[in-house]
């Protein structure tokens, strides 16, 4: 196909829609480290992770080997609701800086949860409600995770409870009335109603929260509750596995249009859109078909892959959950409350990590006045309002469009855009206002969590 005859949008049809997710970790030469129990510091059984999670949501988690995992029918009925979603070729955004590069991104924006999350929200609550639960609990940053299961759990008529990050409960009341609306419970987060949010408090009065500190007060709930358990929206193996369903997507939409990127770039929190929207090219890389660069953006004040470190840690601030290893900041570490939106997480998804530490993709960190200006940019020339999260990529991906105009390379980028900013606004203003100022942390402020990572056993 001639490069003007590529449309604005390339849509799958509904058949076309993804039947199996793929899972990534099954094309690793080099798995990613299985999580430990803190207790032993031996790797955890199925049997050690059920009163947490999901029977069927364990096997997933566990299973390195299965390279596809058919989506059942009543979630690929739920998908069609909001999926395929469109692979946009920004031809506005390649005019305005005037570069050779041919710009992408597959756009997660369109459905009311305003995120990726979704894709993985439908499939957890499902495999929920297979088991018979009641309900589940969940801690939410943001906001979009918590929304987004707030939607597939009213879906099925499952009960939900969600803490959430304080600083984010009090920024953002729009979102919490999104989640009330589809019937969730909604606390901020650290609270007085688990022992290990009431311990959280005492020793940090004051405390803005942060989503390791929320990830472990929802546990502690889902264990407490008989019929409930936990599901967490971002870093897990079998959250990434239903995210492929992005580059799936965006991978059978290229061949539509006879078109193959060259850079893949997304934003990270906990890498599940990133680690989603890669997978199946990261598989053609890994089985030696296929070359692509792969880039991970994330914050200067979070930055979890370009100045932490990979070894094992909590995934949570209470120290309750499973070990995992990771590119991790530490897990007491609390990025500024002056950053706006997600991506605030101290660790990284385990197959991200593996990948990273195997050399097969590129990290960089930018900083939020200048992913902001990315986002204005890109709102004012393509007609999205960007979440500030999936502006981190847009940064990079401009970087790169910019870096082409230099050298005069037709490079084909494509980009995560994963989700709307309407309940941004907050972050919007500061920014419009030019107060929005960037805080990084100093060598000193990382080195205090991380010299308090977990002792582990030698492999
Ligand atoms: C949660 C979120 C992210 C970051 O989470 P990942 O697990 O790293 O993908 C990015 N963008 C948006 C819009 C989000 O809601």
């Amino acid at each position: 196909m001639k490069n003007q005859e590529i449309p604005y949008k390339t849509y799958l049809t509904e058949q076309e829609l993804p039947t199996a997710w793929y899972n990534l970790r099954a094309d690793m030469k080099t798995k990613p480290a299985p999580l430990l129990n803190p207790g032993t510091g031996k790797p955890l059984t199925a049997q050690e992770l059920t009163p947490i999670f999901c029977e069927e949501l364990v096997r997933q988690e566990l299973d390195n080997d299965t390279a596809f995992f058919p989506i059942p029918d009543e979630i690929r009925d739920f998908y069609k609701m909001y999926r395929p979603s469109p692979l946009v070729r920004a031809y506005c955004l390649e005019k305005v800086l005037d570069t050779p590069a041919k710009i992408y991104y597959k756009f997660e924006g369109n459905n009311t949860s305003g995120s990726h999350k979704l894709n993985s929200a439908i499939a957890q609550a499902y495999y929920a409600k297979q088991q018979g639960l009641k309900g589940v609990t969940t801690e939410t940053g943001a906001g979009q995770w918590g929304t987004a299961l707030s939607m597939a759990c009213a879906y099925l008529g499952l009960d939900l409870k969600v803490f959430m990050v304080k600083v984010s409960y009090e920024q953002k009341p729009f979102r919490r009335e999104v989640m009330r609306t589809y019937g969730a419970s909604v606390t901020p987060s650290p609270s007085m109603e688990t022992e290990v949010g009431r311990r959280i408090l005492e020793e940090f009065p004051g405390t803005t929260g942060s989503l390791g500190c929320a990830i472990s007060e929802a546990v502690e709930a889902a264990v407490k509750n008989p019929g409930y358990r936990y599901v967490l929206g971002s870093v897990l193996n079998q959250v990434l596995l239903h995210q492929s369903v992005i580059g799936l997507e965006a991978k059978a939409a290229f061949e539509k249009i006879g078109v193959k990127p060259d850079v893949i770039i997304g934003c990270a929190g906990g890498g599940s859109n990133l680690g989603g929207l890669i997978a199946p090219f990261m598989g053609e890389k890994l089985r030696g078909e296929e070359d692509y660069r792969f880039i991970a953006v994330e914050p200067a004040s979070c930055p979890s892959f370009t100045r932490g470190v990979f070894a094992y840690d909590f995934c949570d601030t209470g120290m309750i959950c499973p070990l995992a290893k990771m590119y991790t900041l530490g897990s007491s570490f609390i990025p500024s409350a002056n950053h706006a939106g997600g991506l605030r997480f101290h660790g990284m998804s385990t197959i991200l990590s593996q990948l990273y530490h195997d050399g097969l993709m590129e990290a960089r960190a930018v900083e939020q006045t200048s992913v902001f200006q990315a986002a204005e940019q890109f709102a004012r020339c393509e007609g999205i309002l960007p979440a500030p999260e999936s502006s981190h990529a847009i940064r990079a991906a401009i970087d790169e469009a910019l870096r082409c105009r230099e050298t005069g390379e037709e490079k084909t980028i494509l980009f995560g855009l994963t989700g709307t900013g309407y309940f941004d606004l907050t972050a919007y203003q500061q920014f419009n206002d030019g107060l929005m100022t960037d805080t990084v942390p100093t060598d000193e402020d990382l080195a205090r969590s991380i010299v308090a990572l977990p002792k582990v056993p030698e492999e």
